[in-house]
């Protein structure tokens, strides 16, 4: 028996990489640096003993932008999320219908996967995060149901190119699920982005939805959160409600982790696996392999091993220009929860 572990996505971009990325670099000369990127995040995953492995995100802009980098009907001033430290970072809004995604993240899972021969997954942004991006004030001759259509397809088929790329999952990162208990504490907006995402899951069969898993977090930028000081215990429930195999949940940095892997364990259904994050992307620590193990025996005590796993709280820098850990920090924390996990196996199987 193994417990599986996988990582969110993200890894720190080197400062050369996004040096080169802020200044504008001519096209040429940023394919070169994001191909040695790629070629170092794979060669540095692979020495953490992982099995399922990412690119690192080393060419995306953020986990949310890259659909809408290069699309002509976007302009600044969209919706505003703020994070604990004070900084905050700016959806774009839509100008103009229709919405068509102006790249897919199949070319990242495609091209990684011909270089390593650990299995690759891959993350993709929510239908909900990316509906953020419709004026409130409407559009004229597109209207949000047109939008919501338009949207729905084209999620659909971000995933279902990433699958047929032969990615070992496909991840839909769902930050705003928490963060929409925030603005909306009745849940009613909640209920809203889990019908939505839905719509899209439900373009898939049985089989493809335990291919596909949702990543929740309190958000993790700049070492930073925007919804951490929503109760994760009244977020988890309806979140098993999504129809996809797996759930990729921020615990490591939870006060109270023993109360949240009981509602998991609760909510959780029995065609459903819960990675639990194991690693707290925002402190610079490094965790032992003893703590990690300590954490999944703990987890077994509510939740059937057999639909356990582990993961990180979060990726490491979904937005490239995040410097706040270094490479060589997140791959030796990705490095503690694949020793830990191996520890924690050894003890439950033995
Ligand atoms: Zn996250």
């Amino acid at each position: 028996m193994k417990i599986q572990s996988e990582p969110i996505g993200s890894i720190p971009r080197s400062p050369e990489l996004i040096e080169a990325i802020l200044s504008n670099g001519a096209a040429g000369d940023l394919e070169k640096l994001y191909e040695k990127a790629v070629a170092e995040t794979l060669l540095a995953f692979e020495n953490t003993g992982s099995e399922v492995i990412t690119d690192g995100e080393q060419a995306k802009s953020s986990f949310v932008t890259y659909p809408l980098n290069g699309l002509t009907n976007i302009g600044e001033g969209g919706m505003r999320i703020d994070f604990e430290d004070g900084h905050f970072r700016q959806l774009p809004v839509l100008t103009k219908g229709p919405f068509r995604f102006a790249r897919f993240a199949e070319q990242y899972v495609g091209y990684a996967i011909k270089r390593t021969n650990c299995l690759v997954k891959q993350a993709v942004i929510s239908a909900s995060a990316l509906s953020l991006i419709y004026p409130a004030g409407g559009l004229e001759g597109y209207s949000q149901d047109e939008f919501i259509s338009d949207l729905i397809n084209e999620c659909e088929k971000d995933i279902r190119l990433c699958l047929q790329q032969g990615a070992h999952k496909v991840q839909i990162d769902f930050t705003e699920g928490r963060l929409s208990l925030k603005l909306d504490p009745s849940g009613g907006v909640l209920r809203h982005f889990i019908d939505l995402n839905n719509l899209v899951f439900a373009r898939f069969t049985k089989d493809e939805q335990q291919k596909l898993g949702v990543h929740v977090c309190p958000g993790g930028d700049h070492d930073s959160t925007h919804s951490a000081d929503v109760d994760y215990n009244s977020f988890l429930p309806s979140l098993f409600d999504l129809n996809v195999g797996n759930f990729y949940l921020q615990l490591a940095s939870e006060h109270d982790k023993t109360k949240v892997l009981k509602t998991i364990g609760q909510y959780l259904k029995v065609d459903q696996r819960a990675f639990i994050g194991v690693i707290d992307v925002n402190s610079p620590r490094i965790e032992s392999a003893e703590e990690v193990s300590d954490l999944i025996l703990e987890a077994v005590k509510y939740i059937p091993v057999n639909q356990l796993g582990t993961t990180d709280d979060c990726g490491f820098s979904p937005f490239c220009d995040d410097r706040s850990t270094t490479r060589e920090i997140a791959f030796a924390k990705i490095k503690a929860r694949i020793d830990g996990t191996k520890l924690a196996e050894k003890i439950i199987f033995s």
